[in-house]
This record gives structure tokens, C-alpha cells and sequence, in this order.
């Protein structure tokens, strides 16, 4: 009888021990359904005081919130030609043509979720702010008013990448190039609405091809702020530089 007792434990011992087995959870962690933490990147985004240019991130509950007046800390031939930080245009784009807008001053809030995950069903971008750089300007898609392709509007952005559109609110459509020069062209420089960061046109020392990027113009590997891994936006040279078809996960808010 204890004999039988003792077979009976080790029988139910095995049985426990083999579900217990099956039902760990896996270690290979898969891109969808991945939650990330974006707060490192919180004290990345600056102001100049030199330049009045403001960007201040907090926190506040779950959205990691980015305020800014929206005027850029490098000079631009957008500035009112009575203003310190205008210059004149001295890129390297022959076929330059300055729009008849000027830098205005703006009032933008973004609350981006601090914890982006991917969206099961994805948005396209809308036309306007969908994304900070760090030097608080708004990163805008790939389409010129309308929905038009930007090769025209292309002729009228400055020598640091940017221009101002009607009410005078500055942004980037593609590589923001004082930030680059500042930063690295492989660096952090910003985040699109959706929380998914947004790095320059390298990686690893090398310039990231479109065939490594997905549908919305990323992908999931390790970087400097994300040594575990993220999935982030890289912006390149060509149509559509920043977003392709959405963003990767849930757009959070912009007030203006
Ligand atoms: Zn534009
Ligand atoms: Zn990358």
C-alpha cells in the first residue's frame, strides 16, 4: 500500500511538473503585441533660449506630453528678414524658391501615449503635425496640400530642411537637417504621434534601404535609447522619407 501511495506522487509530481513546463510563457519576444516604454526618452527634447525656440516634455499619466512654440532653433530665410535668426538661403538645392510664408510663433501640445504597442488596424497619417522633432518642430507626412506629391513643394524647403506653410507653422517633411548635423544622422530625433520614435537615415553606419523598412516606413530592431529593441521610423532620402502608409500604432492627440 505506501508503495502504491509513493508511485501515485511521483505520477502526479510528473504530471504537474510536465504542465507546468508547457504552460511557461515564451521567451522569444514577437514585434506584435509588444508594449513599449518610451519614457528615456522624455529628457531628449530641448529648448534655445538663444533662438526663443521652446520644447518641454512631461509626463502626465499614461501620455508622455511635448509643448512647444513651434519656431525652429537654427536661422531660416522664413524668419521676418528683420529678425536675428534670419539667413538667407545658402543650401545646396538650385531650384530653391522661397513660398511667401513667414515663421509665426504657434502654441502646440502633443500627448503621445507612453506605452505605443502596434495597432490592429492601422490609420493613415493626417495632414498637419504627426509627429515632434526634439527640436519641437512638427514632423508632417508625404504629401503636399491636397495630397498632392511633394516634388514641387520640395523647391521651397530652406536649407536646414524645413519651411512654413500658410499660418506660418514651420515643419519637416523630411530629414531635418540641422538636427542631424547637431545630433548624428543615425540619431534619436523625434517621435511620431503614434509614440514609435523616429531615427535619421542610418543605422549601424550604414543608410537604412527602403527594402528594410515595413508598409509604414519602420521596423523593430535595438537602439541607442532602446537597447532591448523598438520599433522606430527612419527618415530617408526618398519618397516617402518618414511615414508610408500610417502609423504602426494609435495615433495620439495634437491641439494647435
Ligand atoms: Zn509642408
Ligand atoms: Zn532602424
Amino acid at each position: 500500500m505506501k508503495k502504491l501511495i509513493l508511485l501515485f506522487g511521483i505520477i502526479m509530481c510528473v504530471i504537474a511538473c510536465k504542465s507546468n513546463t508547457d504552460t511557461s510563457p515564451s521567451t522569444t519576444p514577437t514585434t506584435s503585441g509588444t508594449t513599449y516604454d518610451i519614457t528615456v526618452i522624455k529628457d531628449k527634447f530641448y529648448s534655445s533660449s538663444s533662438f526663443s525656440s521652446t520644447a518641454t516634455a512631461t509626463i502626465e499619466g499614461n501620455y508622455l506630453v511635448i509643448k512647444t512654440n513651434g519656431t525652429p532653433d537654427h536661422k531660416s530665410p522664413y524668419y521676418s528678414s528683420s529678425d536675428s535668426r534670419y539667413e538667407v538661403y545658402n543650401g545646396s538645392n538650385t531650384s530653391f524658391k522661397a513660398a511667401p510664408n513667414t515663421i509665426a510663433t504657434q502654441n502646440l501640445t502633443f500627448r503621445i501615449p507612453l506605452n505605443p504597442k502596434e495597432a490592429s488596424s492601422k490609420s493613415s497619417t493626417p495632414m498637419g503635425p504627426i509627429g515632434v522633432s526634439l527640436n519641437g518642430i512638427p514632423f508632417f507626412n508625404q504629401y503636399a496640400a491636397g495630397g498632392a506629391k511633394l516634388s514641387g513643394e520640395i523647391n521651397g524647403f530652406d536649407q536646414y530642411g524645413g519651411h512654413p506653410q500658410m499660418q506660418g507653422q514651420y515643419h519637416y517633411h523630411v530629414e531635418p537637417l540641422n538636427l542631424t548635423a547637431k545630433k548624428g544622422t543615425d540619431a534619436f530625433l523625434g517621435v511620431l504621434l503614434d509614440g514609435f520614435p523616429v531615427y535619421g537615415p542610418k543605422e549601424n553606419g550604414a543608410l537604412v534601404k527602403e527594402s528594410d523598412l515595413d508598409a509604414y516606413h519602420g521596423h523593430t530592431a535595438k537602439t541607442a535609447e532602446f537597447p532591448n529593441g523598438i520599433y522606430h521610423y527612419h527618415i530617408t532620402s526618398t519618397d516617402p522619407y518618414l511615414n508610408g502608409s500610417g502609423f504602426f500604432g494609435t495615433a495620439g492627440t495634437v491641439s494647435q
